[in-house]
């Protein structure tokens, strides 16, 4: 590859709860490098940007480039994030992330090249639309089964953000008075289908004197959390919890898909994350099976398919992202980005400083400064359940 005429190379980089992958392309999406580091479990995100910083940097030189050579990095990350300033907050399954962190102003000081954020299930999705499963669809929903479980919204070939978080399938209602969910509500369908929760159960029960291989597993591999490839081996072996446990989650990501299906209508259903990359086919399969009974317009129900880019579908959405900001589709309208044109505060090294008058429109909510996540009253232990 001709350096010296500066190749158009990207970097992309998926932020889970447990690892980081990045990587380098170039404009046919090709991966030059790549590299896996996990996440910290400590230091906040600081720590968190430190190393997504030291696994960019792997990645540039394993595709012979310098970070700061690269068009620009994008980030997938959980939480809220402000795809206008590259901040971050409300970051549950990152480790003490508290309040809001500007994390693309801090990688891109440190990278030396614009940085975008967006958030991690949406530029998965996006990258099932443009160049995966989803690719012959105008319309689609991406389920990413994971540590919690995400979704990520296509309309009419659009990313549909709602006001910034829209495609929260997970916590979509499978169960009143239901199960409680690590976001504290109840009967959410990642308190029966999330990885965390279904740990946390097999942790439960296992106290209660059930019998199971799945901490063995996880020891043997060296692991601290039951990983979707501890589930994968667990089931192999017909383990009797870990079969129980993922009966339910099949039959909780039916109901939950289903009335998602039922409101939007959308062609396809994309089933990614780490479960679902994982268990594959045969569980897409049973998804698309567990749906049916709560599918109303069952005589022409969605495809539902399994993600076609693998693990890779993350950080490929992140490098997608920087191509779609450089060729200038402007910055989905954030939640609470405190009023209108681009970057208040002088810093703001996030894309393009020039970034035109698209700023207009951005809804200014009342509910300025993006502080708040404070405002959640989360112990809240009455959660009504309005009926
Ligand atoms: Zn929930």
């Amino acid at each position: 590859m001709e350096r010296a005429s500066g190749p158009p190379l990207r970097g992309g980089i998926d932020l889970g709860g447990t690892k980081i992958e990045a990587i380098v392309v170039d404009a046919g999406h090709e991966v030059l490098g790549s590299s896996r580091h996990p996440t910290p479990s400590t230091g906040g995100p600081e720590a968190v940007a430190a190393e997504l910083v030291a696994a960019i940097k792997d990645a540039c030189e394993g595709a012979g480039a310098e970070p700061a050579a690269l068009q620009g990095v994008g980030v997938g990350s959980p939480g809220v994030v402000d795809e206008a300033t590259g901040a971050v907050s409300t970051a549950r399954n990152l480790p003490d992330w508290e309040g809001s962190f500007e994390l693309g102003a801090t990688l891109s000081r440190e990278l030396g090249t614009p940085v975008f954020v967006g958030n991690d299930v949406q530029v998965a999705t996006d990258a099932e639309f443009a160049l995966g499963a989803g690719r012959p669809y105008g319309s689609l929903l991406g389920v990413m089964w994971g540590t919690g479980v995400g979704g990520g919204i296509i309309l009419d070939q659009k990313p549909w953000l709602g006001r910034g978080g829209a495609g929260e399938i997970g916590h979509v209602v499978v169960k009143i008075d239901g199960r409680r969910c690590p976001c504290g509500r109840r009967g959410c369908m990642e308190a029966y289908a999330g990885r965390a929760a279904m740990e946390a159960r097999a942790r439960q029960r296992v106290e209660k004197g059930e019998k199971t291989d799945l901490f063995k597993l996880m020891k043997d591999r060296g692991r601290t959390k039951l990983t979707s490839a501890v589930w994968a081996k667990a089931l192999d072996r017909g383990d009797k919890l870990a079969t129980e446990l993922l009966d339910e989650a099949v039959e909780a990501l039916g109901a939950g898909i289903a009335s998602a299906q039922n409101l939007l209508e959308v062609e396809a259903i994309v089933i990614g994350g780490g479960l679902g990359v994982r268990l594959g086919e045969p569980f897409v399969r049973r998804i698309r099976k567990a749906m049916m009974p709560h599918t109303f317009n069952d005589a022409h129900p969605p495809d539902v398919l399994l993600a076609g880019l693998g693990d890779l579908g993350g950080a490929l959405g992140a490098a997608l992202l920087v191509s779609r900001r450089l060729e200038g589709e402007p910055a989905p309208v954030a939640v609470a980005s405190s009023g209108g044109g681009a970057a208040s505060a002088g810093d703001a090294p996030v894309g393009d400083a020039g970034s035109g008058g698209d700023g207009a429109e951005t809804a200014s909510t009342p509910a300025a400064g993006d502080s708040a996540p404070a405002g959640e009253a989360p112990g809240a232990e009455d959660v009504p359940s309005a009926l």
